[in-house]
């Protein structure tokens, strides 16, 4: 089931997020739901607190379908996840986010790091990611610890940004 993602400012967006004690149905429908939203958003990752819930779970899938040839969705859940080395080397990307919609900003973070979290069987997994999946697990995790990329622009561009999307809720929620 598709669920309803949050639009920065939401007092849910800056929480710290509680570790997954262990995987119950519950929490494997929450890991359905959330590729399900984040296909159809559409996005290439999503954190559990972007659909209100406070809870260390993220999605993706960076795999290119828009290449030619495109290549095969991989839809990836990971809970509890942990950055646990990440490369001296920086690389810059232009990123964006489901919860503020249509805002794209330069944001500097390490080019390669290695994940360690637990699948859908309990089972822990480690990985070394690069590219666009190294930015976007890191943009992820960050949504986890109540952090959001435009926390890494400057103060006035940070406030724009927000101020956009007031004006934007109100004018949604007027319909
Ligand atoms: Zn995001």
């Amino acid at each position: 089931m598709k669920r309803d993602i949050l639009i920065h400012p939401d007092p849910r967006l800056k929480k710290l997020c509680a570790a997954v004690p262990d995987i119950s149905d519950e929490i494997r429908t929450l890991a359905k739901d959330m590729l399900e939203t984040m296909y159809a958003a559409p996005g290439v990752g999503l954190a559990a607190p972007q659909v209100g819930v406070l809870t260390r779970i993220i999605s993706l899938d960076c795999a290119k379908q828009d290449a030619e040839p495109p290549q095969a969705p991989e839809p990836l859940i990971m809970v509890n996840p942990e950055i646990i080395a990440a490369s001296d080397e920086m690389n810059v990307y232009d990123e964006g986010c489901l919860s503020i919609p249509e805002v794209y900003a330069e944001v500097t973070r390490p080019k390669d790091v290695r994940v360690r979290w637990l699948d859908l069987e309990g089972s822990e997994q480690e990985r070394d990611m690069e590219g666009l999946w190294a930015t976007c697990v890191q943009h992820e995790i960050d949504h986890l610890d109540g952090k959001l990329f435009i926390d890494y622009l400057k103060p006035l561009k940070r406030q724009m940004i927000t101020r956009k999307m007031q004006k934007l809720k109100r004018e949604k929620a007027r319909g």
